[in-house]
């Protein structure tokens, strides 16, 4: 068996030692002669994976207890017509810093819905290689809460600061966090946020599971009527069971926090490694004229790295040898085109220098 270095931007690489504990309990979790795919999600064997999934990941977040984690499905793309459903319901209008396609898309799903929405901000005049400066952001006078992608994946555009969700009168509103692809890269202080979510299928597990750490205040701003499935009191009360959540994907969640916990040493560990991840790939990149990336210096992403060649004629080849080379999912997003090194958590700092050397044979040989 030869596992390969995956630089896949989601569903994304995981630990190895995690998918081998999945192996070792597929066919029989601790000698109760079962998979976990294949217990009753109300049965005290998952409600215990259950429960010590959500204690780690609040272990390693920090997470005060007025807030509380929904192990939900529907993906992040869910969230971007869950929230203004559950947090417009008191009136006023969702307001947007726009850095990229993602936050694009949360701001075409809430006009979708008909709902009010301003543009607090946004980095489009610059092509997305910035975030807008922190004093750009102007929260409308009727801002019910601000709305930022922390980590734009496919731009590679990450945030140096955490917005201040101020109106210009000086009320505070939540400040609401697409972090699907950071999450547990780096420390984070929750309490200044309402609400944060992402998508598992980067740093958390596989793909079918997304999480949504909310503030106990924010579980009753709700519309009326909204769907059972889609309220965030509802949902939270029920502890993630109105209906039957992805288990699998928990269970494989609660493995990965595990190994942040007890393989990595947290996540003060977790942001050393991933930093010194990306200072190689962006150096190796800056020193050569052959590679190039754009996104000014502060705001590069640690989790996404694009880049492209200084001749695109040789873009296919780059991705044919790499994956020959056992270097897989380098090929930027089909909308940017290019190339992009994704370095989630499990993408080893070994993975990275094997890149990186891949590269410096690949200019010298074609450059
Ligand atoms: N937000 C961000 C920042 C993402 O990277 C992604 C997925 N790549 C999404 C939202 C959408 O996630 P999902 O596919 O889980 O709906």
């Amino acid at each position: 068996m030869t596992r390969h270095y995956n630089f896949c931007a989601g569903p994304a690489a995981l630990p190895e030692s995690v998918l081998k504990r999945a192996q070792a309990e597929m066919l029989d979790y601790q000698g109760r002669g079962l998979s976990v795919m294949e217990m009753s999600h109300r049965s005290d064997d998952f409600i215990a994976i259950a429960e010590q999934s959500e204690a780690d990941f609040r272990a390693l977040l920090g997470i005060p207890d007025n807030y509380k984690v929904l192990f939900l499905q529907g993906g992040a793309s869910l969230q971007f017509s869950m929230l203004p459903m559950n947090l417009l319901g008191r009136g006023g209008s969702a307001n947007f810093v726009h850095t990229g396609i993602w936050g694009k898309k949360a701001l075409a799903e809430i006009n979708h819905l008909g709902l009010p929405h301003h543009l607090a901000a946004s980095s489009e005049s610059n092509g997305h290689t910035a975030v807008p400066p922190h004093e750009a952001i102007v929260l409308s006078d009727d801002a019910a809460y601000l709305h930022f992608t922390a980590n734009e994946t496919i731009g590679g555009l990450a945030f140096d600061y955490t917005p201040n969700a101020q109106r210009r009168d000086g009320t505070d509103v939540p400040l609401v966090c697409d972090m699907s692809s950071s999450i547990l890269s780096a420390p984070l202080d929750v309490s200044q946020y309402g609400i944060i979510y992402a998508g598992a299928q980067k740093n958390i597990g596989p793909a079918g599971l997304t999480l949504v750490i909310v503030r106990d205040d924010l579980l009753d701003q709700a519309q009326s009527p909204i769907p059972s499935l889609f309220h965030y009191r509802g949902i939270a009360e029920a502890k993630s069971m109105v209906n039957t959540p992805p288990t699998y994907a928990w269970y494989l969640a609660g493995l990965v926090f595990q190994w942040l916990k007890d393989d990595i040493g947290g996540l003060v560990e977790m942001e050393a490694i991933n930093q010194r991840k990306a200072d190689k790939l962006y150096g190796a990149i800056d020193a050569s004229d052959f590679y190039a990336n754009p996104i000014a210096t502060p705001n590069r992403s640690r989790m996404n790295v694009p880049f492209v060649l200084a001749d695109s004629a040789l873009d296919s080849a780059f991705l044919a040898e790499a994956d020959n080379a056992g270097l897989l999912n380098l090929k930027g997003h089909r909308s940017v085109g290019g190339m992009r090194a994704s370095l989630y958590n499990a993408v080893s700092e070994d993975a990275v220098d094997a890149l990186i050397a891949f590269m410096a044979d690949f200019e010298q040989r074609r450059g």
